[in-house]
């Protein structure tokens, strides 16, 4: 329960393994990561003035700051989250601002739709926080419904590490996505629905993208739907979505829909009749994930990098220093200073998946065609 640990058991651990300077360009402090010669904070977990934001996932990007700034391409999502409200400056990958003397630009994460790592640039040093990221291992694949990862080179990096070990080495999405359809193939052939669960914000619009309309139907769940429209408005091209209520009951047998983890068990997903489930995310690779999240089939996709593709994400920044946020933070620490570099780690609010899922529920149960989604 990493979440759950106080910051300052943390601090006390990045000063032993990496020793915070008296001019770190980026800390740990009780609000989230601070940048004190800029003032502001980078994916606040309280409310704050200045806040740059690397994506919309519900535990980096939070209500209540003062003054948001983030990709433009992500203004879309952020609002979809946050609320049409917050005052957002929206920049272009790769365009600089300067923020009390200190240059910020915003570069690919690949991880969701306007997904940015922060580059932070005072007096000749360079520090880049990954915010969450996709590399694979697998030569050449990438999230194809965002801007990929690009390599910043950096003094520091502060990198996630949610799938920082070893046993996680994901496939090539291509084979994934073809099991997916596959499974969807034989189900309609056998006259049932397919009810394929995954988190609403990037990992149903990477399912969908994957899909083979020529199959049958493609139904979005109404927590689904408005950051799949959100996607097309920033120009991804996704297959055609349907609400439930719109296919005639008869289609619904040879029909796929998509949904967050929180419907399963559902009313909403009463309503597909006789259904084959599946759960796709990186966590499928755990032997007994499948059982215990109830499902007949799991699928190994993340919108994360993979324990290769970390490593090679780490290389290619070129930074001699390296501090670990979410994930398997001591076994990245230890693999990395065993190669010689300077690593800790700080211990932060981010983990996709506790938040992600309470957003999910909360986003299910008011999502505009659930009938009654808590399980
Ligand atoms: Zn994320
Ligand atoms: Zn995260």
């Amino acid at each position: 329960m990493r979440d759950t640990r106080g910051p300052m058991a943390d601090a006390d651990s990045a000063r032993t393994a990496a020793g915070p300077d008296a001019d770190d360009l980026i800390v740990l402090g009780p609000d989230g990561l601070y940048c004190p010669a800029g003032d502001f904070h980078i994916d606040p977990w309280r409310p704050v003035a200045r806040a740059v934001i690397t994506h919309a996932h519900a535990d980096h990007a939070r209500t209540g700051h003062g003054a948001y700034l983030a990709t433009a391409v992500s203004e879309g999502v952020l609002r979809v989250r946050l609320g049409g409200g917050i005052t957002l400056q929206g920049l272009a990958y790769g365009q600089a601002v300067e923020i009390d003397g200190v240059r910020v630009s915003l570069h690919p994460a690949g991880h969701v739709l306007g997904s940015a790592q922060v580059r932070v640039e005072h007096r000749g040093r360079v520090w880049v926080v990954s915010g969450d990221y996709f590399v694979s291992g697998v030569d050449g694949d990438i999230n194809t419904t965002c801007a990929p990862f690009e390599p910043v080179r950096c003094h520091c990096f502060i990198t996630e590490s949610t799938f920082g070990l070893p046993i996680y080495r994901w496939r090539a999405q291509r084979a994934v996505q073809d099991e997916i359809n596959a499974w969807w193939r034989s189900n309609a052939e056998a006259g049932r629905a397919s009810l394929l669960l995954g988190y609403s914000f990037g990992k149903a619009q990477r399912l969908l993208a994957g899909l083979d309309p020529s199959i049958g139907p493609i139904v979005a769940h109404g927590a689904v739907e408005p950051l799949n429209a959100a996607y097309r408005a920033a120009g991804v091209v996704l297959p055609p979505t349907q609400r439930l209520d719109e296919v005639p009951r008869a289609a619904l047998a040879r029909a796929i829909a998509l949904a967050p983890p929180a419907v399963q068990g559902s009313a909403w997903a009463r309503r597909l009749g006789e259904a084959s489930d599946a759960f796709a995310s990186g966590w499928m690779q755990l032997r007994g994930a499948r059982r215990r999240q109830g499902v007949d089939r799991g699928f190994v996709l993340s919108d994360h990098a993979d324990w290769p593709g970390l490593q090679r994400a780490i290389a290619a920044t070129g930074a001699e220093r390296v501090i670990v946020t979410h994930g398997y933070e001591a076994v990245m620490v230890r693999w990395l200073a065993e190669r010689g570099l300077r690593a800790g780690s700080f211990a932060t609010a981010y983990g996709d998946d506790a938040a992600e899922a309470a957003r999910e529920v909360a986003a299910a149960a008011t999502g505009d065609d659930v009938v009654q989604a808590a399980r």
